[in-house]
């Protein structure tokens, strides 16, 4: 999210407490365009928006859901699992990127929807359970505080554990930088004997209200060296196809466009180095704003 371009506004409450959640954002109507769900690799498919991923993997025993996109996305992001011929209480767990309204907003309803499971990580878990960011968040506003349907019954998971629906397994991998609590989740899907290491990213964009500095700043510590740790992590993760958290920054649609039978563009061994390669090259263009910005101001 980028709180400069927001107005988070609550909607008049004219249908019900989805419009009464809604968030109205400068993106949000062109992120919550409807998509077509669509397969990605195995059983791991595509249910999100236009411009905000949720994804779906499936098992004869239950499914796992990551991401839940805004609060108005989440009847979008149930019609598309349903579509595919799944059902909502199938849903045994929820896993989430990172706790920005965006990504999380939906999270609060889809739970209801399903009754699974919600996990994240201890700072991501507090986010959601208070439904707005804290103070130690880059994108912290006190004038223009996110709010997000808050998820009353968070699963608090540790660095590097698994967690397991029948047979699937999914992997926590703590991702700090663009929130606290940011999380990325690795699991593997299996196609025709073909088995692959699958990354759902967490962004690495290092958005913040103007006045923070993620070099430091008065009263906090520099941040760059645990958000270049973060960007390095996701480089070297075991990687065969790697879904970013906007859809946009893996290319999602124009792969799903290209997949065919014989060909699938999702497969790039390259995937997740490319992705933090681009990440690396706008934070450290960052860094230099905020060294140039805070050079002028000790300077006058
Ligand atoms: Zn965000």
């Amino acid at each position: 999210m980028k709180t400069s371009l927001m107005t988070v506004a609550l909607l008049l409450a004219t249908n019900g407490a989805l419009a009464q959640d809604a968030i109205n954002c400068g993106s949000c109507a062109e992120w919550n365009q409807p998509a077509k769900p669509f397969n990605i690799h195995g059983n791991t498919y595509y249910v999100g928006t236009a411009g905000l991923s949720a994804i779906l993997v499936t098992s004869p025993q239950g499914h796992v859901l990551l991401d839940g996109a805004l609060p108005q996305s989440a009847p979008l992001i149930q019609k598309n699992i349903e579509s595919l011929g799944f059902r909502m209480k199938d849903v045994k767990l929820i896993l989430n990127s990172h706790a920005h309204f965006d990504h999380a907003g939906g999270i609060a309803a889809l739970q209801k929807a399903s009754g699974a499971t919600v996990a994240h990580s201890p700072h991501g878990a507090q986010v959601l359970r208070d439904g707005t960011p804290g103070t130690d968040d880059p994108q912290y506003d006190p004038k223009e505080r996110a709010h997000i349907p808050k998820v009353a019954q968070v699963k608090e998971v540790a660095d590097g554990e698994t967690l397991s629906v029948g047979p699937l397994r999914f992997t926590v991998h703590y991702t700090p930088g663009h929130t606290p609590g940011g999380t990325t989740w690795t699991w593997q899907s299996c196609e025709a004997g073909r088995c692959l290491d699958m990354v759902y990213a967490d962004s690495l964009t290092a958005v913040s209200t103007d006045g923070f500095y993620f070099t430091g700043g008065a009263n906090y510590p520099d941040r760059s060296a645990a958000f270049r740790k973060t960007i390095d992590r996701v480089a070297n993760l075991k990687c065969d196809i790697v879904i970013a958290a906007h859809p946009g920054f893996s290319d999602a649609f124009n792969k799903a466009a290209a997949k065919t039978a014989q060909s699938n563009p999702f497969i790039d061994p390259e995937g997740c180095r490319k992705l933090a390669a681009g990440a690396v090259k706008s934070f450290e263009a960052r860094l230099q704003r905020e060294r140039i910005e805070k050079a002028k101001a000790a300077g006058g």
